[in-house]
């Protein structure tokens, strides 16, 4: 008998602690006090196999903040004695309760194993209980048993020993939403950097930190001369979150807990008779519903389109206009000449053209804040999950996909909430289908200019909707090929249902919009200042453009200069697709961001007039005799799908750690976009749509 495991008892009070450490130690204990403090210590032994196990009774506590010397006793014994297996003694009788501090013990990412007591009070009040489907939610063993009985004893210590063999961690960590989520990213980076305290997990360390947990703060102060750095951070984090979600940081934290653990015990639990429900039950009977979820959340995405559609257009035409005001003030001030074309055709055309999409970018933020908030998203999630895995998803690719139709690079960061790294990388390498806002200006522009009114916004629908498709496909593609294996099963999350408040919302929509503003200020100038001297330099020979007429010398112009010419060498490949090389030219530009595709459409067409610079740029479209409305959707296709821009393809790099697959990415959506806009084109032709 030479080998030992030390076994942590923890669970709340009255979840039946002493029974199990009775039962299993019989009188081999003994009663002590914790170092330092006169909290009783009890410890026993027992033997098992060819082990011999200690076990320590811990304190009953409900959580493993720093509120009380109970939950700190427990939590130091855990964290600095690192047992070798921990065992949670949970009611079963009260799971969703006692099932709160076990998200927590999984957060820990110790082997872990949950003795589900008290299984006969559960069964004589009619609950049945799906153990196997709740261990496989929380990504630990589960020991049904009743310790004042004796049963499942044996079972217990079977589990013990076999969890201190293989020292299994939590194969599932609990995520906090997106706005929670994305601080604690930021601060594990920042603990992780400076080696902080690396005998605990970074995110543990980052979600304590956001918790305010004053012991947790002290540690990670005395452990670095330059921990200042992190509690400030912390501090703003805390600040942002408090601003954002209305509520603190602490208290979104437990939300997600609980919406974690009652949402596990929703999918396995089972009751006998009929279920007491309370309004928020209610809702969700509905919003979950087998057959109804689905449509809802259809429905839901559909609304939110439409309203964005709707009301965006008024606002966009008063900025459109007085950009077009702008261009025109400024062409009266400044001397006619390359300065004049520089700022007016160049930067004034070039920006204008992105910052008329604010108003449609900013609805969009706000129904997805709206829907986020509320707690409907968590919801849509789990309601989608079945779906998403018949394609080898998971659920919670959901989320960085939803996020995908604001921007890819933040998108991509989301992932890190998925447990499995191949999970994580089929998301990376579809979330980039999921159309982001910087693609939408070049829809606006397209359905505005060749489809009527009235379905504008359906033709805009449905390349949102190709994009989930494709993204659906492209998944179950790579699934198959290269990235095979089982999807970890998913924990439907229930956080509480709450109003959105309107600072909150605020607060994310200004955020998020203020970013494409800025994007507009540095990246798209810069590109449009160098789109401006690829489509104006080299100048053809004056001797050559002297005699034609002012429209043809333009165009002329245009197709010598150095974009015009990579435009043109391009046309043999684009011609199939019923692109032309102002086409070509845009599409090469917006790799360094989607948005400069409108931009430089916008400097290629103004360039190429003369004479009344009056008409914007969708009706110098509609008069190109070399477009129609099947060049315009199959354009749109196109930009939908082809090359992730350089900021994605960048944090991908990042994100997986390896050139590989942003590589990969860049290659297999350049593919996609060709043979799927061929399909389209040839197809629409074919039909007679030329
Ligand atoms: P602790 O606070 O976690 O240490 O809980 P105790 O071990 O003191 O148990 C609280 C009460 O629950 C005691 O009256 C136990 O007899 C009872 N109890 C513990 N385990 C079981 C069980 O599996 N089934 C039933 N029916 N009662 C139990
Ligand atoms: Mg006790």
């Amino acid at each position: 008998m030479s080998k030992q495991i030390t076994v942590g008892l923890a669970g709340n009070p009255n979840a039946g602690k002493t029974t199990v450490f009775n039962a299993l130690t019989g009188a081999r204990q003994h009663v002590g006090n914790y170092p330092g403090v006169t909290v009783e210590q009890k410890e026993g032994f027992c033997e098992h196999r060819d082990y011999e196990i200690r076990i320590v009774d811990l304190p009953g506590t409900y959580s493993l903040t720093a509120y009380s010397m109970e939950e700190l006793i427990a939590r130091d014994f855990v964290v600095e004695e690192k047992p070798d297996v921990i065992v949670d003694v949970v009611d079963a009788a009260n799971l969703e309760r006692n099932l709160y501090l076990t998200t927590q013990f999984i957060e820990l990412d110790q082997p872990t194993v949950v003795a589900l007591n008290m299984i006969d009070v559960a069964e004589h009040t009619g609950k049945k209980i799906n153990h196997e489907r709740l261990s496989a939610l929380f990504g630990i063993p589960m020991v049904p048993m009743a310790a004042s009985k004796r049963r499942g004893m044996e079972a217990l210590l079977d589990t013990i020993v076999k969890v201190a063999e293989t020292g299994e961690a939590p194969q599932v960590h609990p995520r906090f939403g997106t706005e929670l989520e994305e601080h604690i990213g930021e601060m594990e980076m920042l603990v992780a950097e400076r080696g902080l305290l690396t005998h605990l997990p970074a995110r543990w360390i980052a979600i304590k930190l956001l918790e305010n947990d004053s012991q947790v703060r002290e540690l990670v102060e005395e452990s670095s001369p330059d921990a200042v750095g992190i509690l400030a951070a912390t501090d703003a984090a805390r600040a942002h979150l408090a601003r954002v979600i209305g509520d603190d940081a602490e208290v979104a934290v437990a939300d997600h807990r609980y919406g974690f653990a009652s949402g596990a015990v929703r999918q396995a639990l089972h009751y006998d008779q009929v279920e007491r429900m309370d309004w928020s039950d209610a809702v969700d009977r509905i919003l979950v519903n087998r057959v109804l979820g689905l449509p809802i959340f259809v429905l839901m995405m559909w609304a939110m389109f439409e309203m964005v559609f709707r009301f965006g257009n008024a606002p966009m035409a008063g900025i459109e206009s007085a950009f077009e005001a702008l261009g025109n003030a400024v062409a009266a001030l400044v001397p006619d000449g390359e300065l004049e074309s520089l700022v007016v055709d160049g930067i004034i055309s070039g920006v204008g053209g992105v910052l008329i999409f604010v108003p449609n970018i900013v609805l969009l933020f706000v129904g997805i804040s709206l829907l986020e908030d509320s707690g409907y998203m968590a919801r849509a999630a789990f309601v989608v999950d079945r779906i998403m895995h018949h394609v080898g998803l998971h659920g919670k690719s959901f989320i960085p996909m939803l996020i995908g139709f604001g921007c890819t690079v933040p998108a991509v960061m989301a992932t890190r909430t998925l447990d499995t790294r191949r999970d994580r990388i089929v998301t990376i390498l579809i979330v980039p289908l999921m159309s982001c806002g910087a693609r939408l200006p070049v829809y606006i522009l397209l359905a505005g200019a060749f489809f009527p009114a009235a379905i504008a916004g359906k033709v805009i629908f449905s390349i949102y909707a190709l994009g989930v498709l494709m993204a659906m496909a492209m998944a179950l593609l790579f699934r198959s090929t290269v990235l095979t294996g089982e999807t970890t099963p998913f924990v439907m999350e229930l956080p509480p249902y709450r109003m959105p408040t309107l600072s909150g919302v605020a607060i994310h929509v200004w955020e998020r919009a203020w970013q494409y503003v800025k994007k507009a200020g540095t990246v798209i100038l810069a590109f449009a200042i160098v789109m401006w001297f690829l489509m104006s330099y080299p100048k053809p020979p004056a001797a050559v453009v002297e005699g034609l007429p002012d429209t043809q010398a333009a165009h002329y112009s245009l197709e010598y200069s150095a974009a015009g010419r990579l435009g043109r060498a391009l046309e043999p490949a684009l011609k199939p697709l019923g692109f032309n090389w102002q086409i070509g030219t845009a599409l090469i530009a917006g790799f360094g961001a989607k948005e400069v595709v409108v931009s430089t459409l916008g400097t290629a067409y103004s360039l190429g007039e003369t004479g009344e610079k009056t008409s914007d740029l969708r009706t110098a479209l509609q008069n190109d005799p070399s477009l129609s409305p099947l060049v315009a959707y199959t354009f749109m296709v196109f930009v939908l799908l082809y090359l992730p821009c350089l900021a994605t393809t960048v944090i991908i790099w990042r994100e997986t750690g390896s050139w590989k697959w942003p590589l990969f990415a860049v290659g297999y959506t350049t593919v996609l976009a060709y043979v799927v806009s061929l399909i389209v084109y040839q197809g629409g032709m074919f039909l007679g749509y030329g």
